[in-house]
């Protein structure tokens, strides 16, 4: 067995949704370049589109040393390797609070109405296809989740009043990017700030 910590999502999204103590948390995430390359960890490398992705998650851990036990070779969830890409921009944070009456599986499944499922990605303890799906109806996806109860916050507003773990987390991720691209990070961002690393 490894001694290797893994950080399990419900960790790495706490400091997303600190209105609640427990929470689910909705993000929308932005791949702004077709084709992007994305290392996942027990996924291996994948290829992303350039469009809008959703992904659903907890503040709390249901089944966490089964999933440890699953991953014990990985240091993360796939939605922090997901994220760890300083390329994918967060462009959405909607938050919930956790009651009996509503699962990530369940909002799983109300999400695959409105895109594409990406099969596998963090459904270690569970049925459902995926808890990240590619959004092809953004408008619909954003209704059905004001009716499941979550509050929303879009565009510069997603970031504003998250842990500063997660702020951290984004400027770690973009100093290291220069080093691990190069002349391609330079293209894509010039030398200007990104929006989403002010706080
Ligand atoms: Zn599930």
């Amino acid at each position: 067995m490894s001694n290797k910590k893994y950080r399990s999502y419900a960790e790495f999204l706490a400091p997303f949704c600190m209105e609640y103590d427990k929470s689910l948390v909705v993000l929308l995430m932005e791949v702004p370049i077709e084709g992007l390359i994305v290392y996942l960890g027990s996924l291996g490398d994948y290829v992303f589109h350039q469009t809008m992705y959703a992904y659903v998650g907890a503040t709390f851990d249901e089944n966490v040393e089964k999933r440890r036990k699953s991953l014990w070779r990985w240091r993360k969830s796939h939605i922090e390797y997901f994220l760890s890409n300083p390329f994918i921009r967060i462009t959405g944070r909607c938050c919930r609070p956790a009651d009996d009456n509503l699962t990530i599986h369940n909002v799983a499944g109300r999400m695959r109405w409105y895109g594409v499922a990406v099969k596998g990605f963090e459904v270690y303890d569970c049925n459902c296809e995926s808890h990240l799906v590619r959004v092809e109806n953004i408008y619909g996806l954003l209704e059905e989740l004001a009716n499941l109860g979550f509050k929303c916050f879009l565009g510069n507003d997603a970031l504003k009043n998250v842990g500063n773990e997660i702020i951290d987390f984004l400027n770690k991720r973009m100093k290291n990017a220069e080093k691990a691209y190069g002349l391609l990070y330079k293209q894509f961002f010039g030398s200007g700030e990104r929006n989403d690393l002010s706080h």
